[in-house]
């Protein structure tokens, strides 16, 4: 653990050139020996549950959950208070449809006792700090468990392997990379194998670069949001460019059944869609016969009417409920995530035990903001922007009132300053665009829309019809 902070401290002290020199060398290092041992067992343990049988998987949720509530109710400050509060001893959680007996955990709740959550003898150096600010634009800090980060990594990557994705094979990433300043779009990681493409730069002069780089790159994978693969299929299939993958890999975004078809028929390549939260409180992933199989290691998925009944009809929509097995720096029970999935109770048809109740997810879809030069721009990373000003911004709103003006709205929080102000306006100006006009208003509060929800990035503005859209509400 000291080797490792200091080689990275070493590491950030090095100039362009070093650090290139040694991200180099460090690629060397094989993987195996770059993740400790833990991690390995673990990743072991996945590939092989998924194929145990559905008793083998109630049965192994039934014993984490009791575990799981035993210990919040001793450790943690917030759970010791509603357990007495509610008079429930957790020896009567015996099964798993004993946990309706406790209440549902909204955001709001989480946000307002944020500190409560952690133990207060959890040891600090097993501590991860995390920000999230999610579609509400709230934004707070969550605190993981050093092996709980170890085990979603782990899960991710039973994710890939099953979509074919040997783990470390050089993969292309249309998310997550933001150039800076007059950096290019493109970048190359050779730690971990990865080309990076900025999502924030899909005009047609960079995607027709991209494509030519993409086919390059030898990759059988790529990962995106889907709104960002959806603007790239556009382009590729107006412009008849033969461009091929085994698998692309979306998350983050709600995927629509639009998207999903034209972005498989554009990169002639299988989609494996991603269902995962900053709050970690549930995963799904598609499997090659394309069932959302949630991973029910991690924890507990339940899908819930507004009278928190869970939904049994085939078809129905209800609220993505869900409860963590792996965190024990936050332990979270019930947590609403705000997004919606449809029910159902099929089977599928691949032989894995992992349960399928979940069909699809239907309440992700963010609006698009669109540059100035015609690019859409994925909503997910304002919220990062604004993930990482939790204490100056207590809430966000991003509207896009015309091509080039943005209204931004601020509930300013206790560390607001000018300051923030202009770190604001320079970390938009960079994903919007330099030409936009952003006007910064600070208010008490975000008006929610018609049906009592409050978004974070609103587009009036239609490069098409010029009119202002429906805003949609799911
Ligand atoms: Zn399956």
């Amino acid at each position: 653990m000291k080797l490792k902070a200091s080689l990275h401290s070493l590491y950030s002290q090095l100039g362009p050139g070093g650090k290139r020199a040694a991200e180099l060398f460090y690629s060397l290092v094989p993987l195996r020996w770059r993740k400790k041992k833990g991690f390995w067992r673990y990743l072991e343990f996945l590939r092989k549950s998924q194929w145990k049988s559905a008793d083998w998987h109630k049965e192994y949720q039934t014993g984490q959950l009791q575990q799981l509530v035993q210990y919040a109710k001793s450790k943690s400050p917030y759970y010791i208070k509603l357990f007495k509060e509610i008079k429930c001893n957790p020896s009567e959680i015996k099964k798993l449809s004993d946990l309706k007996h406790l209440p549902i955990l909204s955001k709001k709740t989480l946000i307002e006792n944020a500190g409560l959550f952690l133990p207060e003898d959890f040891p600090r150096r097993q501590l991860v700090s995390n920000s999230t600010s999610g579609s509400t634009g709230e934004p707070f800090k969550f605190h993981l468990d050093y092996y709980a980060v170890m085990r979603e990594e782990a899960f991710t990557v039973r994710h890939w392997e099953n979509c074919g994705m040997i783990y470390g094979e050089p993969t292309v990433y249309l998310r997550s990379f933001i150039p800076k300043g007059r950096q290019s779009t493109y970048c190359f990681d050779p730690v971990n194998n990865r080309h990076y493409f900025s999502a924030y730069h899909l005009d047609d002069k960079n995607i027709e670069l991209y494509c030519r780089k993409m086919a390059t790159s030898k990759a059988r994978f790529i990962f995106g949001y889907p709104s960002s693969l959806e603007v790239l299929a556009d382009y590729i299939l107006s412009h008849n460019i033969e461009i091929f993958f085994e698998a692309a890999i979306t998350g983050s975004e709600m995927l629509t059944d639009n998207a999903r078809i034209k972005i498989e028929k554009a990169l002639s390549a299988k989609i494996y869609d991603w269902y995962g939260l900053a709050e970690p409180t549930a995963i799904m992933g598609q499997c090659p016969a394309g069932s959302y199989h949630i991973f029910s290691e991690f924890g507990i998925v339940e899908l819930l009417d507004a009278n928190g009944e869970p939904v049994e009809e085939e078809g129905e929509v209800g609220r993505i409920v869900g409860t963590n097995f792996t965190n024990r720096a936050m332990p979270l029970i019930r947590y609403d995530t705000g997004d919606l999935g449809v029910f159902t109770k099929k089977r599928c048809s691949c032989g894995r035990g992992l349960p399928v109740s979940v069909k699809s997810i239907e309440g992700r879809k963010d609006d698009l903001l669109i540059g100035s030069d015609g690019q859409y721009l994925p909503s997910v990373n304002f919220y990062s922007l604004f993930a990482n000003l939790s204490g100056e911004v207590s809430r966000f709103q991003l509207v896009q009132r015309d091509k080039n003006k943005f209204i931004l709205r601020l509930v300013r929080g206790a560390e607001f300053s000018v300051e923030s102000v202009n770190r604001i306006r320079e970390g938009l100006s960079r994903r919007i665009g330099e030409s936009s006009q952003i006007k910064i208003e600070t208010v008490d509060k975000i008006m929610p829309t018609r049906a009592g929800k409050i978004r974070a990035v609103v587009r009036e503005y239609n490069p098409i019809s010029t009119v202002k859209e429906e805003q949609h509400e799911n």
